[in-house]
Order: C-alpha cells, then structure tokens, then sequence
C-alpha cells in the first residue's frame, strides 16, 4: 500500500463503470469500448466485495486487488490486462538476453481454448512446444516451486502446532487474496504464511540456481512467466520480491521481470503465427521441469489444501498418506466454502478450510477476527473455482470482443 501515485482525481465514481488507477500494474481500461452495463462494477462489488469499501482509513489509497475479475467479465474488452507483449518480444529479440519462462498449472488446461479447443482440453506438451518455437531459451514448469511452496508451508504449519502459535495459518500464495487481506484485515496478516508463491520462487531459482548451473549472469537472465492471473503482474513488481537481486548484492535485479497472462500468450502466438494444433508435445527442461501431483493441482480451488494436508501427513509420520488424504474429496468441487478434519498422527484430528472468492474469504475473516474460527489451516484463493477462473484466462464465448 501506498506505493503508487495516485492521481488526486482518483477514485472518480462512475455510475456503470469500475474506476480503475491509470497507473495500475495489472489492468486498464479503454473508456471508448464501454458500454456501461456495469458487469465489472457487480463481480468487484458483489462477488468480490472490493468495490464500495473506501469508507476505510486506507481511502486514499488504491483498493484494487488486482484479480481481474472486471477484465474477465467485461465484454467488449474494454478492461484488459496490462500488455506485456511488446516488452517480451524485445527481450526474445535480444541476442544478448537469456530468457527463461515458466507456466504456471492453470494455463495448460485453458490455452487450447482460445485455439478452438474445448475447455479442460489438455496442452501441456503443445504449450511447451509453442514457448520454444517463439524463442524462450529454457521453459520451467511452475508446478516444481509449488512443491517446494507446499513443503515449507507444511513444514511452517507443523512448526506453528508445535508451538501452539498462531492459528489458523492462512495460505499465502494467491497475491489478489494477500493483498486483499493486508487492506482489509491487517490485525490478521501473523496469520499468513510466510512462504513465497510457487511463481516467486521459480523466479528467484532461475536467478541464482540456474544462473550458476548454466554460467549465465542473473543480469543476462530475463524471466517470465505464463499466469492465469492479472495479479501476478503485480505480485512481481512488489518492492521485496527482488531475492536473488539482494543474495547477489543487486537489488535492482527482479526475480520475476514479466508476466503474459495465458490470453496474451495466445495473442503472442497468433502474433508470431503459431497455430497450437499444429504442434508435437514437447518436455519441460529438466532442471526445474518435474514435479509431483501436489504442484498440479494447485490450479484449482481446494488443491494447496489437499496438497498441504497429505505433505504435513508426510513430515510428520515419514510414512505414505492412506488413500483418503491423498484424494481428500471435501474439499473439491464449487462450494464457495469447504471444510475437512483430518487425522495427523501424533498431532490429532485438525480442521482445515478452503474458501474461494473474496466475499467468502470475508465471511471466513469475520469469523477469524471474531475468534470463532475452528481451523487450523485455511486456504484462500482470490477468484472464484481458483486459478482455472483466473482473471488473465480465456473469455472463450466473448472471444472475439478482443
Ligand atoms: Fe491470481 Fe489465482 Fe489468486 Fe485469481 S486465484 S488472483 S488467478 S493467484
């Protein structure tokens, strides 16, 4: 918060229209493509319950959470992404820059939909075959870092039961729902956990462990990466987000430099005449390419949870979690809210939630303010279904809006 300039004109309440920051990092808007219908003011206002609450002492400052639920419901793409095209294209054209991309679980499920695809469709392959041929140097899976988030948030959450500290742990890696909690709930923020996104710390590894394995200068590497998301353009520029700039004594140095959301991946790939269909399925480099199933599922609503639960099972017993944990079915499906208990040997049964959509995150908040939370764990995911409804995902049916 604070961080940006904010115009002294700004927010301007417009009836039918969302008011959106010129200087936003995720997300603009063309007044000449608005209809007014006021979609984007209802998801912000009603599903999201952003829109409507600057009676706060923050007032002044920007509130916008950076989902993109407006651009992913407008429908004359009059709100948008913030473009990244050009900027990629002028470092894939640099023959002095490395550049490295990672994709994130989402994207390869909701790629070939803007290819004719149907949704679901899977193009894991396909996409990696397209990021070569449009001239990434090495193409990293984000599904290893999210592995690696989900070991050391179980291991902090073991750590917290341990030490009877505080509780319920919040996940921490959907940047919309962390900074929908630093504005509205900062009396929480002890609850959240302390681990970087899976897309921070893939950036921060190709900056210094891939740097030193390949020889290439963090300052030659360029990184990006491919998100459902509108957020993670914002996540990335975030002040502290700079690890491997300060291991490496240049703060100036990103871990993450761009994002392309999976729409301008595809708009990137129409751009450079790269059909998806017309591909053969290529592998993830090796390096930070292999995962396990606990990175996939993280797209969607309820996976971090699942994850977490059958990695705490892991650390604590060093034995293989039995079948119901492994698919733990609570907590799937649409519910806007789900809750699970959970058997952890030697640390009894735990309440665990997962809620998705920030009017359900604020539901559950009041409960945690109020001290009436009986969870231990609870997984948050600021757009509705998680990332698969990403705000940087394919508006397929309003597709040609664009
Ligand atoms: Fe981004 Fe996923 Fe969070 Fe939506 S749920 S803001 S797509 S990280």
């Amino acid at each position: 918060p604070g961080q940006y300039q904010v115009p002294g004109n700004w927010p301007v309440k417009v009836k039918g229209r969302i008011p959106i920051d010129p200087q936003n990092p995720s997300i603009v808007r063309d007044d000449q493509k608005c209809i007014l219908c006021g979609q984007c003011l209802d998801v912000c206002e009603k599903v999201q319950t952003v829109y409507g609450y600057y009676d706060l002492p923050i007032k002044k400052d920007i509130t916008c959470v950076h989902c993109g639920q407006c651009a992913l419901w407008c429908p004359t793409a009059s709100i948008k992404e913030r473009d990244d095209i050009q900027s990629v294209l002028r470092v894939l054209d640099d023959s002095n820059m490395h550049v490295i991309i990672q994709t994130a679980p989402a994207t390869r499920v909701s790629l070939g939909e803007e290819f004719g695809l149907p949704p679901g469709s899977i193009v894991e392959g396909q996409q990696v075959a397209a990021l070569k041929k449009l001239g990434f140097d090495s193409v990293f899976d984000t599904n290893f870092s999210a592995d690696i988030t989900i070991l050391e948030e179980a291991a902090e959450l073991l750590n917290r039961l341990e030490q009877s500290n505080i509780l319920p742990q919040f996940t921490s890696c959907c940047p919309g729902w962390v900074k929908f909690c630093e504005y509205y709930y900062p009396d929480l923020l002890s609850h959240l956990s302390s681990v970087k996104s899976p897309q921070q710390i893939l950036g921060a590894l190709a900056k210094t462990y891939y740097s030193e394995r390949v020889g290439i200068a963090p300052e030659n590497i360029v990184s990006v990466a491919v998100m459902p998301c509108t957020a993670k353009k914002f996540e990335c520029q975030r002040p502290e987000m700079n690890s491997a700039g300060r291991i490496i004594g240049n703060p100036r140095i990103r871990d993450v430099d761009f994002i392309l959301t999976t729409r301008e991946l595809a708009s990137l790939m129409k751009l450079r005449k790269i059909d998806l269909n017309g591909l053969d399925n290529e592998a993830y480099d090796q390096l930070m390419g292999e995962s396990s199933g606990a990175g996939v599922i993280f797209g969607a609503t309820g996976g971090v949870m699942e994850a977490a639960v059958r990695s705490l099972y892991f650390l604590v017993s060093k034995q293989r979690p039995p079948e119901q944990l492994l698919e733990l079915n609570a907590v799937r499906g649409l519910d806007g809210v789900k809750e699970a208990e959970v058997i952890i040997p030697g640390k009894g049964s735990l309440k665990v939630a997962v809620c998705h959509g920030l009017k359900n995150a604020r539901m559950i908040l009041e409960k945690v303010r109020a001290g009436n939370s009986p969870w231990s764990f609870i997984e948050f995911m600021g757009c509705a279904g998680g990332c698969i409804g990403g705000g940087g995902q394919p508006r397929t049916s309003l597709a040609s809006a664009d």
